[in-house]
């Protein structure tokens, strides 16, 4: 194999605040859509379908609903309140919204929006922050639909549609139907990648702790890692010998703040006793907290580093709480970065004719206020007559008009990178998306694939882009 091997596309590590790998002592992993990635059209199917028996037995009609993948990204946030789906940028104005399934024109969204800051803790907003939430986006957004044309009756407002279908998928969860599913047909829903164990091989022979710290069950983990790790790893090794804790049930957020009892697994049928004394090294658990982690090693949150896809109940609790460092996981930045990568001379002719409107922009205020000056008669004197300078205000708007029919496709083209109807999931118009902003402020890096690790090796020092700040004008 060629040692020096490049990562392929949008399989970076992107990285917003500076990481020495060589001084992570111990790295913790999620294990669901970190781990083991699943064929997210399959399970979001699955969950929708659960929703749909369920709205069918209270007598909704939704026999024609159909799971529809391109309605909703990551990212997303519903309006429970206006029965709308929102894109929000990082600080929160609203950028982007679809009523149901249709958009909302630019100038109506003004009107609807203007006054409105969205506030995530507020409970009129559902983030949809993680691959798991896809198809509770699109039932709301089809649902509305149907309330609106009088096909779902009853006093029902959006508030009660978003109630159902939530209760609905907790149903779907607590009964373990969903993943009866999964573990009864695994290969049509896991997603294989023999890459990932290698990358953890790599990181626990550079000797470095590792660990498993999931909120699914011991009865759902066990097969599931067994499935997407033994067969890649060395012979005579199971997924159990690459960690040197396991902890299923972990119910995170809570783990990393609240002091929750652990109990042992003492066989694979998952039989629990209570741990006394703690996490031991080699164990396996159910439950527990963060702080018996760092009590274990006696590592200092800068030691330790957690990885997951999901930015509030794994990133953002795991570094507001206890200062960890933090990774995201995001698969479709894979998606997002090879768009981008593909449009990037596209992009760069965008760029030089924005310039150059800019300057044509620049041209015309100038003609124009010397209109003004010379009309009033006032200010420095103006060589030109009147009508030479109307001349050429005429003069630079046909070229301005010019340029736009130039301009309007390729910017058409861009803001549909990745999806036709959402455009980039870390953008909102050329600002940050809400999502990229979380992601900033709680993940330390972030990567497409746990596997990205492997181009990067277990003691890369991982350093932080120097970052644009609008008044950057001379840099090159
Ligand atoms: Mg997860």
């Amino acid at each position: 194999m060629d040692i020096y091997k490049a990562p392929p596309a949008g399989r970076e590590i992107a990285c917003n605040r500076t990481m020495n790998m060589r001084s992570i002592k111990a790295i913790g992993y999620d294990m669901d859509y970190t781990l083991i990635h699943y064929r997210s059209e399959a399970w979001e199917e699955r969950a929708y379908a659960h929703i749909k028996k369920s709205m069918l037995e209270r007598g909704w009609p939704v026999e024609d609903f159909e799971y529809d993948q391109n309605l909703i990204m990551r990212g997303l946030i519903i309006d429970i309140e206006l029965g709308n789906i929102i894109k929000t940028n990082r600080f929160g104005y609203v950028k982007q919204a679809f009523h149901g399934t249709k958009p909302i024109p630019h100038q109506e969204l003004q009107k609807i929006y203007s006054r409105t800051l969205v506030d995530l803790s507020d409970r009129r907003y559902k983030f949809l922050n993680t691959l798991f939430s896809l198809s509770e986006g699109c039932f709301f957004a089809q649902l509305v639909d149907g309330l609106d044309s009088g096909k779902i009756d009853g006093a029902v407002g959006y508030p009660k549609l978003h109630q159902v279908i939530g209760k609905a998928l907790d149903h779907a969860h607590t009964e373990g139907t969903l993943k009866q599913d999964i573990l009864s047909d695994p290969a049509n829903f896991v997603v294989l990648d023999k890459e990932t164990p290698l990358a953890l091989l790599d990181q626990k022979k550079a000797g470095k702790k590792l660990l498993l710290i999931t909120n699914s069950e011991w009865n759902y983990t066990a097969p599931v890692m067994s499935y997407a790790f033994d067969q890649f790893l060395p012979d005579g090794m199971v997924w159990q010998d690459l960690f040197d804790v396991t902890i299923v049930s972990s119910r995170k957020p809570s783990f990393f703040a609240d002091p929750n009892p652990v109990f042992e697994i003492i066989n694979d049928e998952g039989m629990l006793k209570p741990a006394i004394g703690g996490l031991k090294e080699g164990g396996k658990y159910l439950g527990g907290n963060a702080h018996m982690v760092e009590k274990l090693w006696g590592f200092d949150g800068e030691e330790i580093l957690y990885v997951g896809d999901h930015i509030f109940a794994d990133v953002r609790e795991s570094k507001k709480v206890l200062r960890w460092r933090t990774a995201l996981i995001l698969r479709e930045l894979e998606t997002e970065m090879v768009a981008l990568e593909n449009f990037k001379e596209k992009q760069s002719t965008l760029n030089k004719l924005m310039r150059k409107k800019e300057e044509l922009e620049y041209q015309y205020d100038q003609v124009r206020l010397a209109i003004q000056r010379k009309k009033e008669k006032y200010g420095p004197i103006i060589q030109q007559g009147l009508k030479e300078l109307y001349g050429e205000q005429d003069k630079l708007k046909r070229e301005s008009m010019a340029l736009d029919k130039e301009i309007v496709p390729l910017a058409k083209e861009s803001n549909r990178l990745m999806s036709d109807k959402w455009g980039l999931m870390m953008r909102a118009g050329n600002d940050k998306s809400n999502l990229a902003r979380q992601i900033e402020e709680y993940a330390d890096i972030y990567m497409s694939r746990v596997s990205n690790f492997l181009f990067k090796t277990p003691n890369a020092y991982l350093r932080s882009t120097r970052s644009s700040l609008p008044h950057d004008f001379y840099l090159g």
